[in-house]
């Protein structure tokens, strides 16, 4: 809605005549009687909530080294691949500190959160000793293969790679490079995960949310939140890790993750082939740079 709109009014002295511009009427949009929180000069509180990127924290993943909260991938022996571990278990007591205001653009109390960010932790690794029990030698990435290892076998191992859950026979090597693209995409899939959450986090949040004239302080507004906020909160944690835990369990969605990383194993079978001079073994329509 505008800020400003104007009626304009038209008259004509009887159903003969023309009809003419008598006047207007201008309609201004004002805040409502006891709601001018906002307007009180110096309320820092209120300006935060004006800022319409400020209206949600950020929700941060952030890595953290394994064993952080027991998240270890060694932890089960028969992982063959990398895994990613999600948690925000600690976070159960995250001692936030919130501030109500009034926002203006949404016209209700909202708040913000000191910090303004809500963090996820994450793991994405694998378990070297699972992988080496096997006979097979951990290598980072395609230029690791040793001299004079020859392409066929350079070949016969990147290929084993492609197949989820598969591993080159004993005595070749296994690129940690293409088990962190596959944990790539679990990654990228959670971000994704608790964009859409978010968005209906701030839904929920937006149905409970007082309307100006509910509070007359911002002290009443800031316990409205602190009681209500957190559990909103949470329940968006839970819902996004358990659709997480939900897509891990099932072999189709892992087998479609590995699917999605094709491309990227592809770039670093490309890679490799020229890398190692094994140009004859790559398609005709490659050139290597
Ligand atoms: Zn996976």
């Amino acid at each position: 809605m505008e800020d400003h709109w104007r009626y304009n009014i038209y008259a004509r002295e009887d159903e003969n005549s023309q009809f003419e511009h008598v006047g207007w009427i201008d309609f201004y949009k004002t805040t409502p009687p006891g709601c001018d929180f906002c307007n009180e000069a110096g309320d820092a509180a209120c300006e935060e909530c004006i800022d319409n990127n400020n209206i949600l924290p950020e929700t941060n993943l952030v890595e953290v080294p394994v064993g952080t909260d027991g998240m270890d991938p060694c932890a089960d022996h028969t992982l063959l691949g990398g895994i990613t571990i999600i948690k925000y278990n600690s976070l159960i007591n995250y001692n936030f500190i919130l501030n109500a205001c009034y926002n203006t653009e949404l016209q209700r109390w909202w708040f913000s959160i000191e910090g303004n960010a809500l963090e996820f932790k994450y793991v994405l690794e694998y378990c070297d000793q699972n992988i080496t029990n096997k006979g097979v030698t951990l290598i980072d990435d395609y230029e690791n293969f040793p001299q004079g290892y020859g392409c066929d076998l350079i070949l016969r191992d990147i290929q084993a790679q492609y197949i989820y859950g598969n591993l080159p026979p004993a005595g070749g090597y296994v690129l940690k490079s293409m088990l962190e693209a596959h944990e790539l995409k679990h990654y990228l899939d959670f971000a994704v995960t608790l964009d859409v959450d978010k968005e209906e986090l701030f839904q929920n949040l937006l149905e409970i949310a007082p309307s100006c004239e509910d509070f007359n302080t911002k002290e009443q507004a800031t316990t409205f939140w602190i009681i209500n906020f957190s559990p909103l909160l949470y329940a968006y944690w839970d819902q996004a890790i358990a659709e997480r835990e939900k897509y891990s369990k099932g072999k189709g969605y892992e087998e479609q993750t590995h699917w999605k990383s094709r491309r990227n194993f592809t770039q670093i079978k490309i890679n490799a082939l020229c890398f190692w001079n094994c140009t004859s073994l790559l398609s005709p329509l490659i050139t290597c740079p």
